[in-house]
């Protein structure tokens, strides 16, 4: 079996520029359907002519292609591949080598021949209790076999977990590949319901802790067959997340409502952790001893481990928290902001975040105006015709958290506007 290789390699290595059905990738694999796309690629089937196996090709493209490097782009997959190099896991899509072409990355990866977890649900959309303990166990053991090599997906959410042929479980996606292109937000974005309350809170926060909430809500989704939070308007849903404020449907067993408050509780100091969870009743059930430990060793081989990992994993983390977790970084995404529209997260209260907008506008020569009881806005920045410039409102999510919405106005000037003074006055001070 081919190892994985080293990194992106930068130069062109064979033929097969184009990803067709039917293309042999360097002499050796022939390229099959489209199985999925994602934020950052987009992901084939394909045979190993040498073994005649069906694997998966997710094809990125070349960061290193087009004559220029893309370096946002090339620190994410470089990153999604140390990751995945590094981990051996019965219920982990596994990397066996990676290929490259002048326009594209291929990582040759196990194939989940089974499609998403989510298609085993039933017509009313969700799966019997004892189905959901079967699979989130597989899945608790896949994030504690990842969490003890310091190793945290950030991104569990349906689509992200596979089944093989035999119907395991395959934990997909470890790239948040989207923080390359400075769209970690899309990654994230695209299922904000998975995302844990102190994310959003600046304050730094515990990736461990982060994965475990996310399969929080897998499992209640699981079962429950609907999002615990959800709300028509994303700002709603937010402040449901942040209290933790949710309901068991009637068919939740008192020990599986027990387990789902441990994991979704909003305060992650108080959260359970994975060793919680292996000793909680409803996850060990009916199971032995023996059972469980066999489940929670998952692991296929040790010796790929390198102790040196754990040195560059803080490196490569370090890099991509700058990139995509520094307080005042634009989550807009995961508002689902459109063009035309920002949104920030503040820790600053309204007042103080709304007079900053009056005196850049007022700076630019721009009327200023705020509406609202209290002064609480939104505040809008307005041409002398009364042409808008820009509405920003502020929302708050938590005692310490805010969101700040920002609508452009039409035209050159309101784009300039936000560029060269809104955006400063709105993100904090110390970032400036
Ligand atoms: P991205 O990083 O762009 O989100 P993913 O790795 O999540 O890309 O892959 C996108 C989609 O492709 C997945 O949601 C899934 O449907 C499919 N996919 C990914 N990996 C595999 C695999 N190993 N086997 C089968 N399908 C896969
Ligand atoms: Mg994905």
């Amino acid at each position: 079996m081919p190892t994985a290789t080293g990194s992106v390699p930068s130069t062109a290595v064979g033929a097969g520029e184009e990803v067709a059905a039917g293309t042999v990738l360097l002499g050796r694999y022939e390229l099959g359907g489209l199985l999925g796309r994602g934020a950052s690629a987009k992901v084939y089937l394909a045979r190993d002519l040498l073994t005649g196996r069906s694997v998966a090709i997710k094809s990125f493209p070349n960061p290193r292609g087009g004559g220029c490097e893309d370096g946002r782009r090339l620190v994410a997959i470089e990153r999604e591949a140390a990751i995945l190099r590094r981990l051996r896991h019965r219920h982990v899509v596994r990397l066996h080598e990676i290929l490259a072409t002048r326009k594209k990355v291929h990582f040759v990866l196990d194939l989940a021949a089974g499609g998403e977890l989510f298609s085993l649900v039933d017509a009313s959309g969700r799966m019997t209790e004892d189905l959901a303990r079967h699979y989130f166990r597989q899945l608790i053991s896949a994030v504690r076999y990842c969490h003890a090599r310091g190793v945290y997906h950030r991104d569990i959410k349906p689509e992200n977990l596979l089944l093989d042929e035999a119907g395991d479980l395959k934990v997909a996606d470890f790239g948040l590949g989207a923080v390359a292109d400075g769209n970690l937000c899309h990654t994230l974005c695209g299922t904000p319901a998975y995302v844990a309350p102190e994310i959003l809170s600046r304050k730094g926060y515990d990736p461990a802790k982060v994965d475990i909430w996310s399969c929080g809500v897998v499992l209640f989704v699981l079962a429950a067959g609907y999002l615990p939070f959800n709300d028509a308007s994303l700002v709603n849903m937010y402040r449901k997340i942040y209290a933790g404020k949710f309901r068991c449907p009637s068919w939740f067993s008192p020990a599986l409502r027990g387990l789902v408050r441990r994991i979704l509780d909003p305060n992650p100091d108080t959260r359970i952790d994975t060793a919680g969870i292996l000793s909680h009743p409803w996850f060990c059930d009916s199971a032995s001893d023996d059972e469980l430990a066999r489940l929670m060793r998952g692991h296929e081989e040790e010796a790929w481990f390198k102790p040196e990992f754990k040195e560059d994993m803080a490196r490569a983390m370090t890099a991509f928290d700058i990139l995509t977790f520094s307080p005042g970084s634009d989550l807009s995404g995961l508002f689902g902001a459109g063009p035309g529209k920002e949104r920030v997260f503040v820790s600053e209260p309204a007042g103080t975040v709304l007079s900053r907008v009056e005196d850049a506008g007022r700076k630019e020569g721009y009327r200023v105006r705020r509406e609202g009881k209290r002064g609480t806005g939104p505040v809008y920045v307005e041409e002398e015709s009364g042409g808008i410039v820009a509405k920003v409102s502020v929302f708050k999510l938590a005692d310490t958290v805010s969101v700040v919405e920002v609508v452009k106005g039409d035209g050159a000037e309101a784009v300039l506007f936000w560029k060269d003074r809104l955006e400063p006055a709105v993100k904090p001070p110390a970032l400036n």
